[in-house]
């Protein structure tokens, strides 16, 4: 049997009809960008989420970057960031001008360490940014207390995360902002890059929303040097096709996941630990092994397709080797990195597929 590590087709089969409308609909308006479309999407995501405002933009990135921008982020200033996501998160903090610090995560998890936030805090910290990484939240009572007693900023970013709850409260709507990424992949995708900001502070929205447009309020008048950044008509289209069948098709991962968490008994293997009070939406299902690229092999062997989140932290990339942090200073980002495997996570795996991986992990090395 074949199990890929991701297929988009199932959900394409389900929705081929919604798109191709979705797009005869924007070509035959002529309209590309900012318009109707965007202007519904955005509705509709913030509904959603039950926030104030979304400001639709480019991707997920630019999402986090024009966040801290509108927040006042700049040079001089550092921000927290957990030790291991993708890049996207500290790069937004760099392209601000300020300095991403890096805080340990709790290997369980794999989220920010809330008992390792205050020791990186330091005179120059204004913000942190968290990721509800894998698609699982944060720990955000913790992390909340902390923002409130030394008067941070608090970005979060939701790129793996569309849909998940803490304390039935829906990720996106804990902090100053939220940045989303629609990349294809992720549990809400367009058919290529996109994201949205979101934040319930009406300033902050405006100066997002002008950010991302070349700094202009109205157009030829410009009060900052902005960026371009904005949602393309058609992929808020597809986002406002895809945008009801989110929950649904999260179910589905969550149904997955259970399996793999009751039925996956290698003692090798560790599973991913569920917090209280989470429902978590599983952009990725992930696990740790010693002998992690053995696994990795003996899967792809068989058929399964794999990935790792991420195989070198980003302190050890030579893109961050000017912050001079070596191997040794943040083991368990470095200890995740060389651990971690990512297991097929998709909507419309079929009971055979997710059966078959189960049954393969639990024969490993036996
Ligand atoms: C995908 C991702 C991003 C960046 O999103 P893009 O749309 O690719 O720019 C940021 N943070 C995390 C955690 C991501 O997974």
């Amino acid at each position: 049997m074949k199990v890929p590590f991701v297929s988009f087709l199932p959900m394409e089969h389900e929705l081929n009809d919604d798109i191709h409308r979705a797009f005869e609909r924007v070509f035959d308006s002529s309209w590309y960008i900012e318009g109707k479309e965007d202007e519904q999407f955005e509705t509709a995501f913030a509904k959603y989420l039950n926030i104030n405002y979304c400001i639709g933009c480019g991707t997920g990135l630019d999402a986090l970057m024009l966040s801290l921008k509108a927040l006042g982020i700049k040079e001089g200033d550092e921000v927290l960031v957990p030790s291991n996501t993708f890049i996207a998160t500290a790069l937004a903090v760099t392209y601000s001008g300020a300095k991403p610090v890096f805080v340990e995560p709790d290997i369980n998890t794999f989220n920010i360490n809330p008992n390792e936030i205050e020791s990186k805090i330091t005179s120059h910290t204004k913000a942190i940014i968290i990721v509800h990484l894998y698609g699982q939240p944060c720990d955000m009572d913790p992390i909340l207390e902390i923002v409130q007693k030394y008067h941070l900023l608090l970005v979060e970013d939701c790129a793996q995360a569309h849909g998940a709850t803490y304390k039935n409260k829906k990720v996106g709507t804990f902090g100053n902002a939220a940045g989303f990424s629609f990349y294809p992949g992720k549990n809400l995708g367009a058919l290529g890059d996109a994201g949205a900001i979101v934040t319930n502070d009406k300033i902050t929205a405006s100066k997002v929303r002008a950010l991302g447009n070349y700094g202009s309020d109205y157009k030829y008048h410009h009060i900052y040097q902005g960026n371009n950044s904005r949602l393309d008509e058609l992929q808020a289209a597809f986002l406002s096709v895809k945008l009801p069948h989110l929950d649904r098709m999260n179910k589905e991962r969550q149904r997955i996941a259970s399996r793999y968490i009751n039925e996956i008994n290698n003692p090798q293997v560790i599973l991913p630990h569920v917090i209280e009070n989470v429902n978590p939406v599983w952009h990725i299902f992930a696990i740790r092994c010693a002998k992690r690229d053995e696994l990795e092999k003996y899967l792809n062997d068989k058929g399964i397709g794999t990935n790792k989140h991420y195989p070198i932290p980003m302190h050890l990339q030579k893109a961050y080797s000017n912050l001079n942090i070596k191997k040794g200073d943040l083991p368990i980002a470095e200890e995740i990195s060389s651990t971690e495997l990512s297991i097929p996570m998709f909507y419309g795996m079929t009971d055979d597929q997710v059966s078959y991986v189960i049954k393969m992990i639990n024969s490993f090395n036996k």
